[in-house]
């Protein structure tokens, strides 16, 4: 669209806003370059779904985020959890440059040795060395697949969730999350039961109807807001599966790869999932989900399977995740600047309540966040996360941040916390 801008002159206004300008004396030869856009109006748009902040990353290194106008954010939230070894890392880039320059992707009709090296090292680095591996492309897909191996296992299709929970967008993993509206009708064919946390009696009940293939759960809630059950409970969750031969699914796909303290969030229960998923941080950015099944569930063909998942470059970039966190001792850092985060927040007389485990966290207060969020995205220059909870800033850094990062983030805090109780005082 061509608007006016006053003498001589013109600018062009795309969709996103951007603004350039035309010249009169080569005003032709702009025109022509226009002209994909002028020459047909149609402009297909962005199917609006999200609402979105208006900053446009361009680049990120480690725990860092720059805009498009050079300006630096410090990354609290990792794009929903999802950077596990820091953004960039350059023995992350070296490995996906050097493997899309071989073969980027075939298909799971031949062998593929990267699918085989990355199930070995996931094995040993989580302490699952008996698992089988599927692998898948995120989320929801990994969840989805866990439900439907579950239900071929049992014959059974009832699925038990949680209050609050969240497990994806697709058929059933959007069924078993705990949001009316983001379910469409569609989505109510599946057969699912949510319960609160930390009550075994009602599990027993529900269990004991003898109709439900499994029970789902996420070892800390992340969207719901970093509510979790306690050891005892998880202890009761895995003793009444197996008392009904109900399938354990132990969604990690948040919690996983180091982010609580542990490389999974349930080793913190001392419980045995039957299938454990997984995604976000497995691929520190490069789209990679997987499950991990119990050696009791055997693998048939055709009961699952994927076009692109497990292609070599995510596997590429899966294995060099695995090397970092254990090559830089990413969990021990975990756990050293957990430890910190929490001092800090106790020292902080607006923090109600602090919430999760290792770089899963959650700061509760009595006022709703959202505008506190937009300060420290705008004005200081700091990403954090929201949840269900409205009073809740959910902090899920790369698990390469150091406590000069916290520090950082807390004088943020604290200073507009000061700000506001200022203002306040001077109405
Ligand atoms: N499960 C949990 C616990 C999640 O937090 C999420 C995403 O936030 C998902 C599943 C869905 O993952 P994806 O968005 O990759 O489909």
């Amino acid at each position: 669209m061509l608007l006016p801008a006053g003498k001589g002159r013109f600018v062009a206004k795309n969709r996103r806003s951007k603004i350039s300008s035309i010249n009169f004396s080569n005003l032709k030869s702009q025109i022509s370059n226009l002209k994909p856009q002028t020459s047909n109006l149609k402009e297909m748009k962005l199917f609006d779904v999200y609402p979105l902040y208006n900053i446009t990353p361009v680049k990120a290194q480690d725990v860092f985020v720059t805009d498009e106008n050079g300006q630096e954010y410090l990354d609290l939230y990792g794009g929903h959890g999802v950077i596990s070894i820091g953004h960039t890392h350059p023995k992350y880039v070296e490995k996906i440059t050097d493997q899309i320059q071989k073969i980027g992707f075939y298909s799971n009709a031949v062998q593929n040795p990267l699918q085989v090296e990355l199930a070995e090292k996931l094995g040993k680095l989580s302490g699952c060395e008996d698992y089988q591996l599927f692998l898948c492309n995120s989320g929801a897909e990994a969840n989805e697949n866990a439900l439907k191996l579950a239900s071929f296992e049992t014959g059974k299709a009832k699925i038990i969730a949680f209050e609050n929970a969240f497990h994806g967008r697709t058929s059933a993993a959007v069924a078993v999350t705990d949001n009316e509206k983001i379910n469409a009708p569609l989505n109510s064919q599946h057969s699912v039961c949510f319960l609160a946390l930390n009550d075994p009696e009602a599990l027993e009940n529900e269990l004991a109807k003898n109709d439900v293939c499994a029970v789902i759960i996420e070892p800390i809630q992340g969207v719901g807001g970093l509510d979790q059950g306690t050891t005892r409970f998880f202890k009761e969750v895995e003793k009444l599966c197996k008392k009904h031969e109900v399938v354990l699914i132990l969604d990690e796909v948040q919690s996983g790869y180091g982010r609580s303290g542990k490389f999974f969030a349930f080793q913190h229960h001392q419980i045995e999932p039957d299938i454990i998923t997984v995604a976000k941080g497995m691929g520190n950015g490069f789209p990679i989900g997987g499950i991990m099944v119990h050696p009791r569930i055997k693998a048939k063909y055709g009961m699952l399977g994927t076009t692109f998942g497990g292609n070599h470059l995510a596997c590429a970039a899966a294995i060099s995740v695995l090397e970092v966190i254990e090559n830089e001792k990413l969990i021990d850092n975990v756990n050293e600047v957990s430890a910190y985060f929490f001092e800090k927040a106790k020292s902080l007389p607006q923090v109600k309540k602090i919430k999760g485990r290792g770089l899963m966290l959650g700061l509760e207060f009595d006022f709703e966040v959202a505008e506190l969020r937009k300060k420290l995205i705008y004005e200081k220059h700091i990403f954090t996360g929201g949840s269900n909870n409205k009073n809740l800033i959910r902090i899920l850094p790369p698990l390469t941040v150091k406590k000069e990062h916290i520090d950082r983030f807390f004088e943020a805090l604290d200073s507009i916390e000061k700000l506001d109780m200022s203002i306040e005082k001077r109405k």
